[in-house]
């Protein structure tokens, strides 16, 4: 047997991870030796006579877990991205002994000891900037994660943890088989009427390969809304397709989401607050439930008061079609008839002029380069984790290279559902490493030999997580602890979205949307129409999204002890304690397949893209008004605010860019809620 690719670091350039030598049954042993060795290196800082410096306690720890690393981001992928069954069961096997593992290096009370004594000295030792940062921010980690408990208090901490981790798993998996299981199954293309023939022919191949030969097969995506909701003609499909999505794993995720709210409020009160939210917020830029309970409840009453308007729109043409009451499943229909007969605007009629690869060199790349000088060459001759992954080589723009960005754009029956960046070797310049990103998103694969045409939403999106992408591989600091995207969860998002303002750059826009055949550019008054029906959308939008919001940050609100009997009826209870409960427009995502909350970083965090939309927006209008050229005003950006990841305080470096503290109003504006 060859040894383990995980066993020893990649070779490749970049150290990007060996693919073509990984198989499912590295994983379990590299993870098992990946965690031996890294206790034993903590072993090793802890048993030193010597008393603790910086470099033999924080170095070593920054040091430490190297194998454990390699194999996780490539697990963590692959268990995302190109999933099987032996990876699921790797993934429920592994994540209890990984949080395990977490709580072994925390609660290591002579590891704390060296930091605590180190952080009390921190003054006195002469570190610079980020050292000493890095030295605050350990400290605060060791302290949130329960060093400072007592012993019994850490075994049941332990416990807890343990029992989080499994039940996020199962979560997880539940969302997935329920999903699957749910997809709406119809007899006759006559039921898909309003569909275009590409998506038509794409649920008969679906049906084909889900043993329902001869019959279409719709396929749920994440969210609640279905993307065919806006165009299906046939009312009953409609509400059948959007109860499939609406009932997904009620009967499993609804009681692990009481659970599993009732473990999180415990362990908040054994760390010392007064529920997981404040837990949470304490350590993002947010700080306070205050704070964020403040913005949300500025926002809900005029984003419900533009739905309602929005609504009022669409009864007007519902009504034609004899229904008296909007409900749910019409909300998207109709919405599309507003576009189209109150702007003119066919989302279906954009698609032409958005061909993907047009839109990634064009569009995405050119934009880099316009503002940051970078260029990027394709690499074939790297093995990615997939065929359909592309690989590309970014360079300076003085011809020094960068990194790698690793694109994987296309839907597959093995790969979750969404869109999203990560990293596969994080940068740092204490270990000498340069940044391998990735992007994954989920477009329909077309016919064979047709163009990949996306949708406007798609468009966002690439340059969404393009945006994710930059801040990993612009990162330049020294500890990997700080690099790239591994700030406040409630900061990360706003990089991304500053990212999408390129994308309707009018010198952005005529370089890559033009007509896959006749080469035509996309008309000026086309875009222009869009851009006024996207404010039709608005009212709709915000409240999906807060009402997913806040019904995240009510699971997490709940005190330990709160007695929770049923999920649904929480859920009914939290959106209309929030002004939110508009019976037809259900929140982003309901609870039981909420899986950025219950299996996912964003437990009382999906406030998140909101509140890194204040920023985003205040820096979008800041390049607009600083004076200076795009090229200049983005290396200050690059400068002051992508390459230093955590290294500083994250509102610092926004402080640097902009020049003074967030306030709403451009936010406020850019949704019409003013
Ligand atoms: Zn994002």
């Amino acid at each position: 047997m060859t040894e383990n690719p995980f066993f020893k670091p990649s070779t490749l350039v970049y150290e990007l991870p060996p693919f073509a030598e990984i198989r499912e049954e590295h994983y379990l042993p590299a993870f098992e030796r990946g965690m031996a060795e890294q206790l034993a290196e903590i072993g090793e800082i802890t048993a030193n006579p010597e008393p603790p410096t910086f470099e033999n306690t924080l170095i070593a720890l920054e040091r430490s877990g190297a194998l454990l690393r390699r194999v996780r981001v490539v697990f963590e992928n692959q268990s995302s991205a190109d999933t099987t069954p032996g990876v699921d069961r790797v993934d429920a096997e592994i994540s209890p002994l990984l949080a395990a593992h977490r709580d072994a290096i925390h609660l290591d009370a002579a590891l704390f000891a060296r930091v605590e004594e180190l952080y009390a000295r921190r003054a006195e030792l002469g570190l610079d900037p980020e050292s000493l940062r890095l030295l605050e921010r350990r400290h605060t980690a060791f302290v949130r994660a329960g060093a400072r408990l007592d012993a019994d208090r850490q075994q049941r901490l332990r416990g807890l943890n343990a029992e989080l981790a499994t039940a996020s798993a199962v979560f997880r998996q539940n969302v997935a088989a329920d999903s699957k299981a749910r997809a709406l199954v119809v007899d006759s293309a006559e039921e898909l009427a309003g569909l275009s023939p590409d998506e038509i022919a794409a649920a008969a191949e679906n049906g084909r390969a889900l043993g329902h030969d001869g019959k279409y097969v719709l396929s749920l995506k994440n969210f609640s809304n279905q993307s065919e909701l806006a165009s299906l003609t046939d009312r009953s499909v409609r509400e059948r397709l959007l109860a499939a999505s609406l009932g997904r794993a009620v009967a499993t995720n609804g009681p692990l989401a009481i659970r599993m709210s009732a473990l999180r409020a415990e362990r908040a009160r054994l760390l010392g607050y007064d529920t997981h939210a404040a837990y949470v917020v304490a350590d993002e830029t947010a700080g306070t439930v205050d704070a964020v309970d403040a913005l949300l409840a500025r926002l809900v009453p005029p984003a419900v008061a533009n739905a309602r308007r929005e609504a009022a729109e669409l009864a007007k043409l519902a009504a034609a079609d004899g229904i008296d009451e909007i409900a749910a499943h019409d909300w998207a229909y109709y919405s599309e008839q507003v576009r189209q007969s109150s702007y003119q605007v066919d989302a279906g009629a954009l698609r032409p002029y958005f061909e993907l690869e047009r839109v990634l060199r064009d569009g995405v790349f050119f934009a880099a380069n316009l503002a940051y000088g970078v260029t990027f060459t394709e690499r074939p001759d790297l093995v990615a984790y997939h065929p359909d992954v592309r690989v590309f080589e970014v360079f300076e723009e003085d011809g020094g290279s960068l990194g790698l960005f690793l694109g994987d754009f296309h839907a597959r029956a093995s790969k979750r559902g969404g869109a999203w960046m990560d990293e596969l070797v994080t940068q740092s310049g204490l270990l000498g490493r340069r940044p391998v990103v990735y992007n994954n998103l989920n477009v329909a694969r077309p016919a064979p030999g047709e163009p990949v045409l996306l949708s406007w939403d798609e468009v966002r999106t690439l340059f969404h997580e393009f945006g994710h992408a930059l801040h990993g591989l612009f990162s330049d600091v020294r500890y990997p602890y700080f690099a790239g995207t591994d700030v406040p969860r409630d900061f990360v998002e706003f990089p991304s979205q500053v990212n999408e303002m390129w994308m309707v750059r009018p010198e952005v826009l005529a370089n890559y949307a033009r007509h896959h055949v006749t080469g035509e550019p996309l008309p000026a008054e086309l875009v222009e129409r869009m851009a006024a029906a996207e404010g039709f959308g608005q009212g709709f939008r915000t409240v999906e999204y807060l009402a997913a919001a806040l019904l995240d940050w009510a699971w997490h609100s709940v005190p330990e002890g709160q007695e929770i009997t049923d999920a649904e009826e929480f859920e009914a209870a939290a959106l209309a304690k929030a002004g939110l409960a508009v019976a037809a427009i259900p929140p982003r995502y309901r609870t039981a397949y909420f899986s950025h909350i219950f299996s996912g970083g964003y437990s009382a965090g999906y406030y998140a893209y909101i509140w890194s939309e204040v920023l985003d927006a205040e820096t979008v209008d800041w390049f607009e008004r600083n004076g200076r050229s795009v090229r200049e005003s983005a290396e200050v950006f690059r400068r002051e605010l992508l390459s230093r990841g955590d290294s500083r305080d994250a509102l610092d470096s926004f402080r640097a860019v902009v020049g003074r503290d967030p306030q709403p109003g451009p936010l406020l504006a850019r949704r019409g809620l003013a």
